[in-house]
């Protein structure tokens, strides 16, 4: 591939045949796609600024990446922290690539995001003083994870922010309704979407404002942490609308996830090994020493990529989370986790846990300014959907909640306010799309399972933990031929969407990091294994549009931002 040029590629522009007259319209100032922390906060500051506002969710309220969070949320409070510290903090571990002006709103955000969490019922746990209870993660310099029910945050947010939802009458929540694509008027502006509800019909959402919050995508991964709904249906679908994508090749493996033939590959948080719980090979060798001074708690990506490393050298499937030697009985301190064990037969007191490395978040995504906006008029993302600056190129622990509360609010607003000045434009009900099938394909059976398992496998020894650029380059063009055979023979349906969404998200992110060659954060190719300073720098993926298709990809670079408007 010409690095840094253009890639051809042929993306129908939209999914689903459709005929704008036959379809049922509902008509809003704003749209949000996805009801996470991101969505949920963006849907609540739209309608208190005055908008109509729908809630779009492929499942119901409570199935989001948001419900499986466990650490926490880190917020600066009490008098030894500052912003300058979590500020400063959160630009080490992104390496180079964080947006200053974003890390530093979103820091400051912070203890606001938190006030209205408690205003909305929120209970965080508290210490015995009585006041927030402050825990502390890798890469923080000081404690400022506030949490709630042990490791059971996201839970707690997820229950306030849906609460407040449906209390507030200014927004129809509409859950079981897949979002398709997003529909472009005069000029590539968005003003609506299609989506298909639960039963199956196709219905048209008219809005001033659409703002995506459709949350990661680690299910491209064999091997992740994230829920069956992270299939990165927004970031394909803005590209298909014309939004700029950034720095796909980041995306973070968090190192220790259980792994038990048949159990959930259920998340061990770093407070585990913050605990004093030590990594051990297949020979019961403790071997993070040998890889970063801070051991178990160096960055997740070290630690991933060290875990990979071991297993590779010791030819294991796994490596093992020991908790004999803590202080504390470990059933008292992690009794999920403990529970989850026993059923396999694990006693987490005395036998170390077998553990593996898994995809865990999404760092690019659809590029935005510090407000949410897209380089699409009329288009927003938030939360992990969207690439803001906050994460560089590698994310902090308990960095993404917060940016789905800060930056959620923030973007639900400015929609609600530029709706002002961009009334909803109606759906021209002659739009209408015909189904692409290959002529002489009817007889032709795709298996969507099969091919879905096969780009997760893909993904996981081509595009994981350590990459080549061989191996990415060959990526490149299975996904490449995959996409296009499920164009041609998929039948359209929730599903196959899915998998064409999953595929050209793998496919850019694939393209992004043969761009950049060099290691960087969580991207590591072991033939650049060094970090290069002309790569300091965000790797930028354009649509070329050409009637009702996506013929090409432009691949650009952008420098980084330094301190912009920084306090
Ligand atoms: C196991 C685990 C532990 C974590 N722990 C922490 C932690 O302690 N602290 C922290 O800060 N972060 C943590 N994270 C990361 C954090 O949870 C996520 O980054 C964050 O919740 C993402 O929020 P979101 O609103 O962007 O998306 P989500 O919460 O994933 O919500 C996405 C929404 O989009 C909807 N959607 C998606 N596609 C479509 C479609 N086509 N049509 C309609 N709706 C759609 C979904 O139905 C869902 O409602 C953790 C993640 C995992 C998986």
């Amino acid at each position: 591939m010409d690095r840094l040029q253009t890639l051809e590629l042929d993306l129908a522009r939209y999914l689903a045949p459709f005929h704008a007259r036959a379809l049922a319209t509902y008509r809003f100032d704003v749209v949000v796609v996805g009801g996470g922390v991101a969505g949920a906060s963006a849907a609540l500051a739209a309608a208190e600024a005055g908008s109509s506002v729908a809630m779009v969710a492929k499942d119901t309220l409570e199935e989001t990446n948001t419900v499986y969070a466990q650490g926490g949320v880190a917020v600066v409070l009490g008098a030894e922290d500052s912003f300058e510290s979590h500020v400063s903090d959160t630009l080490q571990v992104g390496c180079g690539i964080c947006d200053v002006e974003t890390v530093d709103r979103v820091v400051r955000g912070g203890p606001t995001a938190l006030r209205r969490l408690l205003d909305r019922g929120a209970r965080f746990d508290l210490a015995a003083d009585g006041s927030i209870d402050l825990s502390r993660e890798g890469g923080h310099s000081h404690h400022r994870i506030i949490h709630a029910g042990g490791a059971a945050t996201g839970v707690e947010i997820q229950r306030t922010l849906n609460e407040a939802v449906r209390a507030q009458p200014d927004i129809a929540v509409f859950e079981s309704h897949f979002a398709i694509d997003l529909i472009s008027g005069a000029n590539g502006r968005v003003i609506g979407l299609i989506a298909q509800t639960a039963r199956g019909e196709l219905v048209c959402f008219s809005a001033a404002q659409v703002i995506l919050a459709t949350g990661g995508a680690g299910q491209l991964f064999r091997e992740t942490t994230n829920p069956a709904i992270a299939t990165g249906d927004g970031g394909a679908m803005a590209f298909r609308a014309g939004a700029a994508l950034r720095d796909l090749e980041f995306f973070q493996f968090h190192p220790t996830c259980l792994y038990l033939a048949g159990a959930a590959r259920v998340l061990i948080s770093e407070i585990v090994r913050g605990a004093g719980g030590v990594l051990l090979d297949k020979n019961r060798v403790r071997f993070m020493p040998e890889y970063h001074a801070a051991a178990e708690l160096a960055p997740r990506d070290v630690v991933s990529r060290a875990c990979f490393d071991r297993m590779v050298k010791t030819n294991d499937t796994s490596v093992y989370l020991d908790l004999s030697s803590l202080e504390r009985n470990p059933h008292e301190l992690f009794p999920h986790i403990g529970r989850i064990c026993q059923y396999f037969g694990i006693d987490i007191a005395r036998d170390p846990i077998p553990v593996r490395p898994g995809a865990h978040y999404m760092i690019g995504g659809i590029h935005v300014d510090v407000d949410g906006r897209t380089s699409v008029p009329g288009l927003w993302a938030v939360g992990e959907c969207a690439s803001s600056g906050l994460h560089g190129a590698n994310r902090m622990g308990s960095n993404s909640l917060l940016e789905g509360l800060v930056l959620g609010a923030r973007a639900g607003e400015r929609a609600s306010e530029d709706g002002r000045d961009f009334p909803l434009i109606p759906v021209d009900r002659r739009l209408r799309v015909e189904r692409a099938r290959a002529q002489g394909s009817s007889d032709v059976r795709l298996g969507i399972q099969d091919m879905t398992y096969s780009l997760k496998s893909l993904m996981w020894r081509q595009m994981g933990i350590v990459r080549s650029g061989r191996a990415i380059d060959d990526a490149i063009e299975k996904i490449g031929f995959w996409a296009r055979a499920v164009q041609q023979l998929a039948t359209p349906d929730p599903r196959s969407w899915e998998l064409l969404n999953m595929l050209t998200v793998a496919h850019l992110a694939a393209v992004s990091a043969a761009v950049r060659e060099e290691s960087r954060g969580t991207h590591f190719r072991e033939d650049f294994p060094a970090s290069a300073a002309h790569w300091r720098a965000h790797t930028l993926l354009y649509p070329v549009a050409e009637g009702n298709r996506v013929r090409a990809v432009h691949i650009g670079r952008e420098a980084v931002r330094d301190s912009v408007g920084v306090r």
